[in-house]
């Protein structure tokens, strides 16, 4: 973060940290298109064995995670369901129609949250000459658009067991599911073992620059492997960003709950309920966003304008509790509370 600004528009913003950047440099590499890479091999390892799968790819970013993801697990022709502000149908370009040839159709939600009855109720059989055929569905914990919810365990269970019976399979998009196991205390395994396929990012809260991993069986991931050599996803020396992963996961994954606080505190600094902060996002309504967001960028502060009346806040590794006060001090000057 450049001197004296607090930046809190994404979790994204975030840049690698002294300890990082020597982990990098010091990083053992190989090829990673000829899997050779020591330091990409051990982070797959890692993280497949964290979320109990088989097998695990690093990709370049979380979109890449989730289309293959959810191309692992839906043929061209079929439908993928989710809900109307998953970041897979709203953030990701139409990538699963316009690279796969996959149909998504979406359910409304409250803020986002897991309702299995209600993307149950509208699934669509395989085996129907009139219909489009429902391959998946796609899940979101957090969920961005939902203020960094996280889903309910009974709603994910609940979903789990129907899939099973009924052979449709579950995608996570897990971008954020370190901060839903952070805040709910569920831990990252039990997740894991509630999807055939699952995306998770290390560039959000976990700091790093670049980085996702993509997690399945073993045969899934021998096709995610080809899917990411089509997308011009295969790298080499990538060992390099492997290392700030790994990294991450020592020093960065521990501290998560810290920015949770940070949230709680900007929420009641602001007057913001803080029972509708569930992890590090904090959203004001009812304000001139683009207004707000102009003058409080004059005074230092950076927010994300989600909509014309409702400004982001998301608390991350490079804002600290100094950082979080004054952020709050120039918001209420300029939020007239
Ligand atoms: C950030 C994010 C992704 C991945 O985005 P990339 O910019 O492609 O890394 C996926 N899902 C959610 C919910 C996200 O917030």
């Amino acid at each position: 973060m450049a001197e004296g600004l607090v930046d809190l528009r994404s979790d994204t913003v975030t840049r690698p940290t002294e300890g990082m950047r020597r982990a990098m440099a010091e990083a053992e590499v190989g090829d990673d298109v000829y899997a050779e890479d020591p330091a990409v091999r051990a982070l797959e390892e890692r993280v497949a064995a964290m979320f109990g799968h088989e097998a695990a790819l690093f990709v370049p970013s979380g979109t890449m995670g989730n289309q293959i993801g959810m191309r692992l697990v839906c043929e061209p022709g079929q439908e993928i369901l989710c809900d109307a502000d998953a970041h897979v149908v709203t953030y990701e370009m139409g990538a699963a129609a316009a690279i796969f040839g996959i149909s998504t159709r979406t359910v409304v939600s409250d803020r986002g949250r897991l309702d299995a009855d209600a993307l149950v109720a509208q699934v669509r059989p395989r085996d129907d000459w009139h219909l489009t055929a429902t391959a998946a569905i796609a899940v979101e914990n957090t969920h961005n658009r939902g203020f960094g919810r996280v889903q309910p365990l009974g709603e994910l269970e609940k979903l789990w067991d129907w899939s099973r019976g009924a052979g449709v399979a579950v995608h996570l998009d897990g971008a954020r599911i370190w901060n839903a196991s952070a805040a709910s205390g569920v831990d990252l395994a039990t997740y894991g073992r509630l999807a055939d396929t699952a995306s998770v990012c290390f560039s959000k809260g976990l700091g790093t620059p670049v980085g996702s991993v993509l997690v399945a069986s073993a045969e899934r991931i021998a096709q995610a492997r080809l899917w990411r050599k089509r997308l011009g996803g295969g790298m080499r020396q990538v060992g390099v960003l492997a290392a700030a992963c790994l990294y991450a996961l020592d020093h960065h994954l521990p501290r998560l709950g810290e920015d949770h606080e940070h949230a709680q505190l900007l929420a009641k600094l602001l007057g913001v309920d803080p029972a509708a902060v569930e992890t590090n996002m904090v959203v004001v309504d009812d304000v001139p966003a683009p207004l707000i967001a102009e003058a409080a960028k004059a005074q230092g502060v950076l927010v994300g304008q989600v909509s014309p009346r409702r400004i982001r806040l998301v608390t991350h590794l490079d804002v600290d509790r100094a950082g979080i006060e004054r952020a709050a001090e120039v918001l209420n000057g300029l939020l007239d509370r």
